[in-house]
């Protein structure tokens, strides 16, 4: 199980571990710099008046400069001085020196250290120089400091460390929340937005407070937000559209079934209804097959053989069928194919994809107009035009034609028995093949849809 510590927690906790840290280290610092810096001071300073006294003495001897000198050392500045005289029976002042010191000291070597005061038990640092004369210790002059008094400059600083410390802590008490609360918020109001998309509402968007890494992942959030929305709508769109698609064939088959009922029906009228029934049966037979058909292409099942095929044979096959209803129609197809021309593609997706687009050019074609059917080369790809002379789109229209249930007039469409899924179903089928699929038309002179497909390159169509 892992511990669960908030981010707030855990930004007190950095926070207060860093002050706490800091504040342990600026202490150690001022007794760093103490012992560095100001011992060190302190201890040049009574070598140098030492030596100062010393080189009196050298020039003068136990004279009254020398003591002039000590007296001025001892009341005008906080370090002591005394002159132990080793020519005296039981020196004054000898217990200041260890063994150790003496012979130092008869080595010629100054004294320095810090230790207890012998009478008074205070910290001191003390300072012995020797005095020899015919390679004998005759005399030393210790100088010393209480560390007491060392200490005292420190005092008021260390205070003032204190202080600051204290007024650190302060702030953080004061500032810490907000500070907190700046980072924090964004991360609240995106985990109340992801809860609020849980449940499905994706209109709600996270306010973006800085264009920081917080800031972006917001707008990437409210980007997803949007697509999902989008999505979502669609998916609402497309459950209310085939609702309604089914409904209407439904309602029709219901009543006139209904009506079949009626003993007294005459028998030309029974087979009106009969006919109207098989129309709307048929009708929802196939939408429920473009349906499935959708379906499986948007999840990428729709099973497919490809091989290479002669694009102008597809063409020609699908002409071949729509022949007699054209001419039903009183509308002539007139074709113009490359023959040459070798696609790798799925024979009968080919042929329906054909097939959707003549149904629709016949559809909307009067009689006595042209449809103009041709393939032409272009690089490594053929071009397919589909043109015919009907009533022609709308402008506006154009970019959505292959959404489905995408119909231009809806009325006059549903009495033509289209569904508007024909061209979703084409552009999909386009795209697996690694095609396009466009669209012109002049209003009142016709449309135009343009297919590309890539060929297959000569050597590599297996007819050669
Ligand atoms: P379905 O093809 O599913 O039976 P449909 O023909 O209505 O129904 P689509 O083929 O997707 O659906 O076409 C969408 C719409 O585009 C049509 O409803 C029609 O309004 C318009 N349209 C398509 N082709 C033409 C055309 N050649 N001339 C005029 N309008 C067209
Ligand atoms: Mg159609």
């Amino acid at each position: 199980m892992i511990k669960r510590y908030t981010i707030r927690r855990r930004i007190w906790i950095t926070i207060w571990f860093t002050s706490v840290f800091s504040a342990v280290l600026f202490v150690l610092l001022t007794f760093y710099l103490y012992d560095r810096f100001y011992l060190q001071t302190q201890e040049d300073l009574l070598l140098n008046r030492g030596e100062k006294l010393i080189n009196i003495y050298e020039s003068e001897g136990l004279s009254g400069a020398f003591y002039d000198g000590m007296t001025y050392t001892n009341e005008l500045t906080e370090s002591k001085v005394f002159f132990i005289d080793f020519l005296k029976k039981n020196p004054a002042g000898l217990r200041f020196l260890t063994n150790a010191d003496i012979e130092q000291l008869r080595n010629g070597e100054t004294v320095v250290s810090s230790r207890t005061h012998p009478i008074e038990g205070t910290d001191i640092l003390m300072t012995g120089f020797p005095i020899i004369e015919n390679n004998r210790l005759v005399g030393t002059l210790i100088l010393y400091l209480e560390l007491g008094q060392i200490s005292e400059p420190f005092r008021p600083l260390r205070l003032m460390i204190f202080f600051m410390i204290g007024l650190i802590v302060l702030n953080l008490v004061i500032f810490g929340r907000q500070i907190i609360d700046t980072i924090i918020r964004p991360l609240i109001d995106m985990k109340r937005a992801s809860t609020v998309y849980a449940q499905g509402d994706f209109a709600y968007r996270i306010p973006i407070q800085s264009d920081d890494e917080i800031g972006e992942l917001a707008e990437t959030l409210n980007k997803m937000a949007e697509s999902l929305g989008e999505v979502d709508e669609q998916r609402k769109e497309f459950l209310a559209n085939v609702s309604h698609e089914l409904r209407t064939p439904l309602s029709y088959i219901r009543g006139y079934t209904e009506m079949m009922q009626d003993k007294a029906l005459d028998e030309k009228t029974r087979d009106q209804y009969y006919q109207i029934i098989e129309r709307e049966t048929e009708r929802l037979q196939r939408l429920v097959n473009d349906l499935l058909d959708l379906a499986q292409l948007e999840r990428d099942s729709y099973p497919m053989t490809k091989q290479p095929l002669v694009f102008s044979q597809v063409l020609e096959d699908v002409v071949y069928r729509m022949e007699p209803i054209a001419k039903a129609k009183g509308v002539s197809i007139i074709t113009d194919f490359d023959p040459s021309q070798i696609v790798l593609g799925d024979n009968d997706r080919l042929e329906q994809v054909i097939g959707n687009l003549l149904d629709n050019a016949l559809r909307y074609t009067p009689a006595s107009k042209h449809i103009y059917l041709s393939t032409k080369t272009d690089g490594e790809q053929t071009i397919c035009s589909i043109r015919d002379e009907g009533e022609g789109i709308p402008p506006e229209h154009l970019e959505r034609l292959t959404k489905r249930f995408y119909r231009v007039d809806k009325s006059r469409t549903r009495k033509d028995g289209g569904t508007g899924l024909g061209l979703a179903i084409t552009k999909h089928i386009i795209d697996r093949h690694d095609g396009t699929i466009s669209f012109e038309s002049v209003l009142g002179q016709g449309t135009t849809v343009l297919i590309t497909l890539p060929l297959l390159p000569d050597e590599d169509d297996g007819f050669s």
